[in-house]
């Protein structure tokens, strides 16, 4: 029997002001699923993610979100801008901050929430720098703690948006191998854009070729054997 589904587009075309940048988009995904979206800069992947995200409505077609999804069970790791690498808050108030969707008419985080927070910090391996400010961490250390941000907000799905920008080889393959144990042993769904083609390759199980002609979407294996998966075995 296959996994419930999160979120589906169904015929779904985006854009903007009557431009269309994705046309006729037919995409499942499921608990547990791990898709990478690859594309040319300007494809339309940081597009699909508004509209996966809810922030931009399908110009036709339609994105179903499970209701999970629709009260909010769903983490996001934006692109990370100059400004947000500057915030300057704690690692520990970053992370709470993730609870945001859910305290509703409340003001202060409950101590539910609280511990929640410090569970997800323990498990990405930055509980020892919670008093630290944000901004003096590396990079990868970032990553971790957005990433433990976005485990307070989702336990069904995470969407991230070029994740590895950035960071160095090492804490790049760091990051893959948080992103797999949280998919492989806590059952998460992950749908990453990435321009690091090999190493997503590794860890993904369905890949999205956002083309300008065409899109492809299918297993790793079917890619690799498909015409734009083709191409990129050569360059590799
Ligand atoms: P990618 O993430 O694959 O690099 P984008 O989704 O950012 O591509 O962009 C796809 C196309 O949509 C590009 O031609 C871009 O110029 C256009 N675009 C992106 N954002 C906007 C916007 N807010 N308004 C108008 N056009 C946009």
């Amino acid at each position: 029997m296959e996994a419930p589904e999160l979120l589906a587009c169904r015929d779904v075309s985006l854009g903007y002001e009557g431009q269309s940048v994705l046309t006729h988009l037919d995409l499942s995904i499921r608990e547990g699923d791990y898709l990478c979206i690859v594309g040319d800069n300007g494809s339309g992947k940081s597009t699909l993610l508004r509209g996966l995200l809810g922030l931009l409505p399908p110009q036709s077609g339609e994105i179903c979100r499970s209701p999970d999804i629709r009260r909010g069970n769903l983490g996001y790791l934006p692109q990370q801008t100059r400004a947000q690498r500057d915030f300057p808050a704690t690692v520990y108030e970053v992370v709470l901050s993730g609870c945001l969707n859910q305290k509703g008419m409340h003001f202060f985080y409950s101590p539910a929430q609280k511990s929640a927070a410090l569970m997800n910090m323990g498990k990405l391996g930055v509980l020892e720098l919670k008093d630290q400010c944000y901004r003096d961490l590396s990079g990868g250390q970032q990553q971790r703690v957005l990433l433990a941000r976005a485990l307070c907000a989702a336990s069904k799905l995470l969407i991230l948006d070029e994740p590895i920008t950035g960071l160095d080889p090492a804490a790049a393959q760091d990051l893959y191998k948080l992103l797999s144990y949280l998919n492989r042993k806590e059952g998460m769904a992950i749908v990453m854009v990435t321009h690091d083609l090999k190493a997503a390759l590794q860890s993904a199980r369905t890949v999205l070729h956002i083309g300008r002609s065409s899109c492809f979407c299918g297993t790793v294996a079917e890619y690799l054997a498909s015409p734009q998966g083709r191409r990129f075995r050569e360059v590799e």
